[in-house]
């Protein structure tokens, strides 16, 4: 499973619907994203034989995972990712820094002040090259 987009989210999954919710890393703010159905015949039959529910948990697993990159790939448009120090925000922690040539940072890294730290960063970034 690929590591979440954002430090902390939840799984309210059920065996009837796909359910994800990210936190901002910042404001710890909730992003509720789609909620998918599971939609596998299965899902409606109360008696199922022992292959059945078998395959029924293969098939689960298989369009969990699914349901689970589909609200990470949703949170990431969402989301705004400090250029200092990585973490996903939402819009209200999202300040933009023409030191960062128009980019994005978090308020923390913002208010940590930073014009030393992002004069850093971009000569780092330079050196990267
Ligand atoms: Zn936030
Ligand atoms: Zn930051």
């Amino acid at each position: 499973m690929l590591s979440p987009i954002t430090k902390k989210y939840t799984d309210d999954s059920s065996m009837k619907q796909f359910k994800f919710t990210f936190y901002c890393d910042c404001c710890g703010k909730p992003i509720f994203t789609k909620v998918y159905d599971f939609n596998s015949a299965f899902a409606q039959k109360t008696f199922l034989s022992n292959d059945e529910k078998e395959a029924r948990a293969i098939i689960y697993a298989n369009e969990h995972r699914e349901a689970y990159e589909r609200a990470n790939n949703e949170v990431r448009l969402n989301l705004n990712r400090c250029e200092i120090c990585g973490d996903m925000i939402c819009e209200d922690c999202s300040v933009y820094s023409d030191k960062l040539g128009g980019g994005v940072c978090c308020k923390k890294c913002g208010e940590a002040n930073n014009e030393a730290k992002v004069s850093d960063y971009v000569y780092l970034q330079h050196e990267r090259r």
